[in-house]
């Protein structure tokens, strides 16, 4: 029985190594093969300096962590937190390996990031940082070795400056062809279209699909979100689109309520001149942070921060599903309880993994110097995306397990594969 009151909060990387643990003993993984997986491959931490706009110049910490590239390139976000350090890149870096294996893409797991809130940067100053950490990572990223992506507080702009530097940085005859070395650039600069909603697509879509096994759809479907940048926005938006109601959203500085429904894209309209802030939109009322999970609703979207479920607030939660459009949102403790009180919980190694086969997409688009229009690319992720859900669907009802269980052991199952079929160099 858990104590509510006394909960810990737990760090990510105690709750993928939990996960990973856990799905290991179910498959009996073999024991060699769980020491490699058990562990990072490489973590780099990089130091660098950067001249601010007043002249001064500020040192920063960077960090590039790869879990495992047995199935591929490393491939994995770049996350701008003071949140991010070394156990938090491993955490996510973990994530990434099972995402990608799950969605049978030929890519490992990686993340990293810079330790800074950008709110207290101008645009100019977070180019440099950019730029800088680009150059600090130098080849330890690569277009055929390890490709970042945006996640918290980075976007195709950002992208676009670490391509222009990498691409500014390496031998003049290897220029031409390297712009995969970052996804989720804008269009413009290499990028795909759909990208900037692939996952947020994703999220909405492993919802319906999940409804769809239970005979409902999502007409009239009431549901909240925490974190309005770009999941929790095109998540909000397709679901909308489908007849479902946004009752609260909650992100950063607000958490905001309207029993008839928040217009979302009113509310997006809100944010951009003010860099993604909810905060003082009209549309809704303001309410307490501590009510956003209690509030009775169908669905709920954590598409914000890691470690958002905890026993602290699990208990409170009256939905039905939990769609993990964030990275890590539930802990093992907060799990249980949902789990116990029969809530279905759509694992972010699925329910988010319409980004990185958008990004695998973008990818392959510039490898093959092709471009592809936006509806090829959403059928293209559409049809993924499904034959993910039916596999992983099946594997629940075979095995009698939650979703999270039976996304992990086709994920861990398929590096499995890989390791035994190739063997341990030397
Ligand atoms: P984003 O920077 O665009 O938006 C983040 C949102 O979270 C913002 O609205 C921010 O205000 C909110 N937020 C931050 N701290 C919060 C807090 N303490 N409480 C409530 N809200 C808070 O980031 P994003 O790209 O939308 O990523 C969101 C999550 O989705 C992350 O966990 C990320 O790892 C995951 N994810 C992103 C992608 C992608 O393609 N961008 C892909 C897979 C998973």
């Amino acid at each position: 029985m858990i104590n509510t009151k006394k909960a810990i909060k737990q760090s990510m990387y105690e709750t993928v190594m939990n996960q990973f643990n856990k799905t290991a003993d179910i498959i009996d993984l073999n024991p060699n093969i769980r020491k490699i997986l058990g562990i990072t491959n490489n973590e780099i931490i990089v130091h660098f300096p950067v001249k601010m706009d007043n002249g001064e110049v500020e040192v920063f910490t960077g960090y590039r962590v790869q879990h495992n590239n047995a199935l591929g390139p490393y491939k994995g976000g770049l996350r701008y937190h003071d949140t991010v350090d070394i156990d938090a890149a491993k955490a996510l870096a973990m994530w990434m390996t099972w995402k990608t294996s799950l969605a049978g893409l030929p890519f490992g797991g990686a993340k990293g990031g810079i330790k800074l809130d950008p709110r207290d940067y101008s645009d100019s100053e977070l180019e440099r940082i950019t730029r800088r950490f680009t150059y600090a990572l130098g080849e330890n990223i690569g277009p055929e070795h390890d490709i970042p992506a945006p996640d918290v507080n980075t976007n195709p702009q950002t992208m676009a400056w670490i391509v222009d530097t990498y691409m500014s940085t390496i031998s003049s005859s290897e220029r031409s062809h390297n712009q995969h070395v970052v996804t989720g650039k804008p269009v413009g600069a290499g990028g795909l279209e759909g990208r900037d909603r692939a996952t947020g697509f994703g999220v909405y879509l492993s919802i319906k699909l999940l409804l769809e096994t239970k005979g409902e759809d999502l007409k009239n479907k009431k549901f909240i979100v925490q974190g309005f940048g770009n999941v929790g926005y095109w998540a909000s938006h397709f679901l909308t689109k489908d007849g479902s109601k946004l009752l609260a959203v909650q992100d950063a500085h607000a958490t905001l309520y309207n029993e008839n429904g928040i217009d979302t894209e009113a509310l997006a309209q809100h944010c951009e001149p003010r860099k993604g802030s909810i905060k003082g939109f009209e549309g809704a009322e303001e309410i307490e942070a501590d009510d956003f999970f209690g509030l009775d609703c169908d669905i709920i979207v954590p598409a914000a921060l890691g470690n958002q479920i905890t026993a602290e607030n699990a208990f409170k939660i009256k939905a039905s599903i939990l769609a993990e459009g964030a990275n890590g949102p539930t802990d093992k403790d907060g799990e249980q309880i949902l789990l116990d009180n029969g809530v279905t919980i759509i694992p972010d190694i699925f329910c988010n993994s319409g980004g990185v086969i958008g990004s695998y997409f973008e990818w392959l688009q510039n490898r093959n110097g092709e471009l592809w229009q936006l509806d090829e690319v959403m059928a293209k992720i559409e049809k993924k995306l499904k034959e993910n859900f039916h596999k992983i669907n099946t594997e629940v009802n075979k095995r009698n397990v939650d979703w999270r269980t039976a996304a992990f052991i086709l994920a861990i199952s398929r590096v499995e594969t890989a390791y035994i079929q190739r063997g341990i160099f030397p």
